[in-house]
């Protein structure tokens, strides 16, 4: 999951919208900072997440209002 820009040589991570210079600098980094694995995971339909925040808008955009305040911890 890769977005690359045509102005300038940059490389979007797709998960967190960090951008680098090269490609693989952000191999790596979705490697070993992006996390390996999705460690957040939402509680109402159990897709996983890589970052807390993903988790928070998931559940802001996609269950909520239907349900009240989710316990994310
Ligand atoms: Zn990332
Ligand atoms: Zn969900």
């Amino acid at each position: 999951m890769i977005k690359i820009i045509n102005n300038r040589d940059a490389y979007i991570c797709a998960l967190c919208n960090r951008k680098y210079n090269s490609k693989s600098t952000l191999l790596r980094h979705q490697r070993y900072e992006c996390g390996a694995e999705k460690q957040y995971q939402c509680s109402q339909c159990q897709r996983g997440f890589y970052h807390k925040h993903q988790l928070k808008d998931h559940i802001l955009r996609r269950h909520l209002p239907d349900i009240h305040l989710p316990s994310i911890k």
